[in-house]
């Protein structure tokens, strides 16, 4: 898809807030600087639009982008911060599990991993989550250009073993640098988010 209007519609912190019409919508989801942002930015061809790192302690938010007013992503805010207090976890756990349990318009979401890491147990646990939910999976293996050529496939399967990969779902191997697997991301998500 061809990008050219994007807006962020609201950065929402409950349910009353997020869009009432109804798009389809695809959210983005996966650990703290895996390169979420740097994907949606590829993604609608913009160099700063979805937020870089963000900081722990600041106020996490769901974050709707209007793309081409056909269909949302929402950025969830990235998780595993190993300094967020206790209750600030709890708090965002409630927060994305009422958004990926009830949202009547998701159609998917987009898990990021490092590709050059083991995935981490907050990883296969959100996976299996998404899993237990029935909602359809893209895993995106991030920052590709730095594991060689040669490992690819290795690098796949050894995902898709540790999350317990359905096969139902699609991994793409992609890099941000590069725009390596950008196609295939589209593809997917043109695919999900069609009437
Ligand atoms: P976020 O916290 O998940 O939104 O992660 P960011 O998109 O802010 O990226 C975190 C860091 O990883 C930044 O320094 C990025 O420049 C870097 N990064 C992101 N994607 C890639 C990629 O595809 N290749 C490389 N080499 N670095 C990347």
């Amino acid at each position: 898809m061809q990008v050219n209007h994007v807006s962020l519609t609201i950065s929402a912190v409950q349910a009353a807030q997020y869009p009432t019409d109804e798009r389809p919508e695809v959210a983005f989801v996966g650990r703290s600087n895996v390169g979420k942002s740097s994907l949606i930015n590829r993604l609608i061809n913009r160099k700063s639009m979805a937020r870089t790192s963000s900081v722990p302690g600041k106020t996490q938010t769901l974050n709707f982008y209007d793309i081409e007013s056909l269909l949302y992503f929402v950025d969830v805010p990235g998780y595993g911060y190993a300094k967020v207090s206790k209750t600030a976890r709890a708090k965002f756990a409630t927060m994305i599990e009422e958004y990926l349990t009830t949202r009547q318009t998701l159609r998917g979401v987009v898990q990021l991993v490092d590709s050059r890491h083991e995935p981490s147990d907050d990883d296969i646990s959100m996976y299996q989550y998404l899993k237990y939910y029935k909602i359809p999976v893209l895993v995106v293996a991030t920052k590709a250009d730095k594991i060689g050529k040669s490992k690819y496939a290795a690098t796949t399967r050894r995902i898709q073993k540790a999350l317990d990969f359905n096969q139902v779902d699609t991994l793409v191997l992609f890099s941000a640098e590069t725009g390596m697997g950008q196609e295939s991301v589209w593809q997917w998500l043109e695919q999900q988010t069609k009437e």
